[in-house]
């Protein structure tokens, strides 16, 4: 069995199907060519260094072993399975171009080996060539992606986890050999109060939300000023610790049973499809975290702005639900969804900035980075995505804090140097009197920044750039 984004033992096709046909030997290859595979980011690297660990103690539990390697899969695993004498080799499938082409590779080595190669979908409810429209092309368009996936989907029934798998005189790195911890510096010390990966916290985390916060989630999941307003199971749907189909059977479930209240915990499934919406991007579209889904956006006048860039990721705007956004995504790992569309927006209008770098930053920054939805939502919300949002929304960083943060409390956690302004002044700190400043502690440039850009100029700028690529395209 070859593990990859499918960090568990229940609920895994390719595992159980492995286990059907003999014993079982268990690996995971660590790569690190950007040509077989998107290297991981740092914040990812943290969370499978944790779930690798996890994993390997339920191995162990089991009678097994996890055979770990480091390097080219391509010639690893079928090295492996020769060394082994495995009469197959299992596992679930990926769907990143490079990623399918690495795997292709090793099918066909294992078959000129004489040895079987089966591969299985566990990460996804449906894969991306399954959900068609009525011309036989993929979606490019939510909505309807979600109505057709409804009217047809039905979750096949539950795998249990194997009962036994196998020991082996192979040889092993240890975890600690692949090095992912971060170290020089290690800005990874709070994340383990946020998060704990695995596939047993995983479904803990599961039964947690649909205990509770599930049945408030279609108002709640906008509001990141409340504790558990979203599920927060993305980084372990990431490394498969979850399966989505476990979630959708867990939920439809409950649902039936008169337990939660069919209009949230909908919303919530439609939420998980959006991760298969963006999986449906990431098979049709290669290198979809580096070209314009709307290729019109390849003249678009972004501006280089190295200075605004630091203030951005460092969360030094003078925006507090920018900074809030920014700062919580270094300390954990994770951003509240809402506030990365903000944060987004920001970096894409405001300040006119290639959201290809702001992606980047993401994918180093997130425990969830995600191929297919890190680069599908930045190219939503600067507009050069499929289904993206329309060029001339500009999200206004008071407004949506006055909104969505409408307590404080996620900017006062957040940005402790605001913590003492009135909620009147909370999101837009330059515009309090000097005595409440005073009373507060603040002092603009000082303590906390001014405004890299004015709201008004910032939008204006955008939407003079934006409606030129307009006006580029119309003509052309
Ligand atoms: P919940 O609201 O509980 O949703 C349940 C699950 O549905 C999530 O765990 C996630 O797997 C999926 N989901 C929810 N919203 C979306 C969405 N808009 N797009 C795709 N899947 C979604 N999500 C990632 O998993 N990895 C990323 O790298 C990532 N990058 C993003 C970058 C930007 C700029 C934006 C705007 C969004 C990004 N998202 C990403 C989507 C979304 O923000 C997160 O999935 C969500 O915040 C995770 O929190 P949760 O698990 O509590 O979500």
């Amino acid at each position: 069995m070859w593990f990859r984004n499918d960090l568990r033992l229940a609920d895994n096709p390719a595992l159980h199907a492995a286990a059907q046909a003999g014993p079982v030997i268990c690996v995971y290859v660590f790569e690190e060519d950007p040509a077989a595979a998107r290297p991981l980011g740092g914040a990812a690297k943290w969370w499978l260094d944790k779930s690798l660990a996890r994993l390997s103690e339920q191995i162990a539990s089991k009678g097994g072993g996890l055979i770990i390697r480091r390097g080219a899969a391509r010639a690893i695993v079928p090295d492996l399975a020769a060394e082994c004498g495995a009469s197959g080799v299992y596992w679930n499938r990926r769907y990143e171009a490079r990623e399918r082409d690495t795997d292709a590779h090793v099918k066909s080595a294992l078959k000129a080996q004489d040895r079987t190669a089966e591969s299985f979908n566990g990460s996804l409810l449906t894969e991306p060539w399954t959900v068609k429209t009525k011309s036989g092309g993929h979606y490019r368009v939510f909505t309807p992606y979600w109505k057709a996936l409804l009217s047809d989907y039905v979750a096949p029934p539950p795998l249990g986890a194997p009962e036994k798998l196998s020991a082996s005189d192979l040889s092993s790195l240890s975890i600690d050999d692949l090095s992912l911890h971060p170290t020089s510096p290690d800005w990874s010390v709070e994340f383990s109060d946020a998060w704990t990966p695995g596939e047993a916290a995983a479904l803990d985390r599961l039964e947690a939300f649909l205990d509770g916060p599930v049945s408030n989630y279609g108002t709640d999941r906008n509001r990141p000023d409340l504790d558990q307003s979203s599920s927060g199971l993305s980084p372990h749907l990431r490394f498969g610790e979850v399966s989505p189909v476990t979630i959708w059977r867990a939920v439809r479930s409950r649902i039936d049973t008169g337990e939660i209240g069919a209009k949230d915990a909908m919303k919530f499934l439609s939420e998980v499809a959006w991760r298969e919406f963006s999986y449906v991007l990431l098979f049709n579209e290669e290198d979809l975290e580096k070209v314009n889904y709307n290729r019109t956006f390849d003249e678009m006048a972004w501006r280089r702005g190295d200075d605004e860039f630091r203030a951005w990721s460092t969360g030094m705007t003078g925006y507090p639900m920018v900074d809030a956004g920014m700062r919580q995504l270094w300390r954990t790992g994770w951003m509240h969804n809402r506030v990365r569309m903000i944060t987004a927006s920001f970096l894409t209008k405001h300040l006119l900035i290639d959201w290809r770098r702001g992606e980047k930053w993401f994918w180093d920054t997130l425990v969830d980075a995600d191929p297919a939805s890190n680069p599908a939502s930045w190219q939503w919300t600067a507009g050069s995505g499929a289904d993206a949002a329309p060029y001339f929304r500009v999200f206004n960083p008071i407004t949506q804090g006055q909104k969505f943060d409408e307590t404080g409390a996620y900017v006062r956690h957040w940005c402790p140097e605001l913590a003492k302004l009135p909620l009147e002044y909370l999101h837009a700190p330059w515009e309090a009197p000097e005595d409440v400043l005073d009373a507060a502690g603040v002092r603009l440039g000082e303590t906390y920044p001014r405004p890299v850009i004015d709201h008004a100029d910032g939008r204006a700028r955008a939407l003079a750039a934006y409606e030129a690529l307009k006006t580029k395209q119309d003509a052309a």
